[in-house]
């Protein structure tokens, strides 16, 4: 996977996609991480990226051509490739914007089926609506509340996209039993020491049993999930026996 991120930042990226999974991904040559300056493509001498709003009133407003022309530069320096058999694959350019559609783990899975990525970050008060009007396939937001710019908001959906990969996670790790993945909260997870003070691992986790084991952490992911977010339990593919588990855990809890 190809990801550019335009932003006006772009050493806020180094850290990130330097370190950690997402380093060792990029040295795999799993996922190919790229942050662009988009002031270097402001197209006038001052490299003015923004101006003061039509119509009036306070902050600055990023203009379109800046945008625009990094994407094309990109687009046209590293063309979209088409597979055999296979239809032009145009890339996502996904605006990070508190307005856009709310990013959750299935928007993740998605995005983690494309071949290449182009994220624009925002800062200041706001975009030229012909960019969200004429260049972008999606807008997204990492939740309801204001940050002072679209980095970071990139940098979760790039971790959170990366980390489905193939080969990008190792043993330790795996995304397959996550929360939200399983379309439930994940289990609670203990290790050593088997008691610690007081407090004991539940014995069923030291009884070496793999099929009781496996049903105490559905047990405990369906009671989780109903006790901190019971209203993923309406979209979850529940079973006849996660179906009694759970009248059973409401009982339990009255
Ligand atoms: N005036 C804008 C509004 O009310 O919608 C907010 C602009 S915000 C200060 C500046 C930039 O930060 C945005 O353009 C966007 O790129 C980013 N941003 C802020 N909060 C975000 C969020 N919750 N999700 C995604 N991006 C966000």
């Amino acid at each position: 996977m190809r990801v550019d991120v335009l932003t006006l930042f772009p050493e806020m990226f180094d850290g990130v996609f330097g370190s950690s999974i997402l380093g060792k991904a990029q040295d795999k040559g799993i996922i190919r991480l790229n942050a662009v300056n988009f002031r270097d493509y402001s197209g006038n001498k001052h490299h003015m990226v923004d101006d003061t709003p039509y119509g009036g009133g306070g902050g600055m407003v990023l203009k379109p051509e800046p945008i625009f022309n990094a994407v094309e530069s990109l687009l046209e320096s590293d063309p979209p490739q088409q597979g055999q058999g296979e239809s032009l694959r145009p890339p996502r350019i996904i605006l990070m914007c508190p307005q856009g559609e709310t990013f959750t783990q299935k928007k993740a899975e998605e995005l983690a089926r494309e071949d290449r990525l182009i994220f624009i970050c925002g800062h200041y008060e706001g975009y030229d609506e012909r960019i969200r009007e004429h260049l972008v396939t999606d807008e997204l937001s990492i939740g309801d509340y204001v940050l002072t710019g679209g980095e970071l908001p990139a940098m979760v959906v790039i971790d959170s996209v990366a980390r489905l990969l193939p080969g990008v996670l190792g043993n330790e790790t795996s995304a397959i039993t996550d929360s939200f993945s399983t379309g439930l909260l994940e289990y609670p997870h203990y290790t050593r020491p088997a008691q610690f003070r007081d407090h004991k691992v539940p014995d069923i986790l030291l009884s070496g049993h793999h099929a009781n084991v496996a049903d105490w952490r559905r047990r405990e992911a369906l009671r989780r999930t109903w006790q901190r977010r019971p209203d993923l339990l309406e979209h979850a593919e529940l079973s006849a026996k996660d179906l009694k588990w759970l009248a059973e855990i409401k009982l339990e809890q009255q």
